[in-house]
């Protein structure tokens, strides 16, 4: 079975729709697979950061896509503006 595509993983890290038949599935794929159980445990501390404010460590920053998802969808839930950058960048100069 191919591995769990990135935007279900948000879709399944935000976990704020009904389950689904194809997320059912995916949870069984996730069950069984290191690379998307860890894929799947970054994006919730993403969605965790979002939803907090707060700093995230992470080894290497996700695709600015996938972040700018879930801050949208995060503001879209909590009706307040996304985080204004990546939070893993604190440390530019200025
Ligand atoms: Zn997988």
């Amino acid at each position: 079975m191919a591995h769990v595509e990135s935007a279900h993983l948000v879709e399944l890290a935000l976990s704020n729709a009904t389950p689904t038949d194809a997320d059912a599935e995916a949870l069984r794929h996730i069950e069984h697979c290191t690379h998307c159980r860890d894929e799947l445990a970054m994006l919730t501390r993403l969605v965790t950061a979002a939803r907090t404010a707060e700093t995230v460590d992470l080894p290497t920053p996700p695709p600015e896509d996938v972040w700018l998802r879930i801050t949208q969808e995060v503001s879209r839930e909590t009706g307040t503006p996304p985080p204004p950058h990546h939070p893993w960048h604190d440390d530019e100069p200025g």
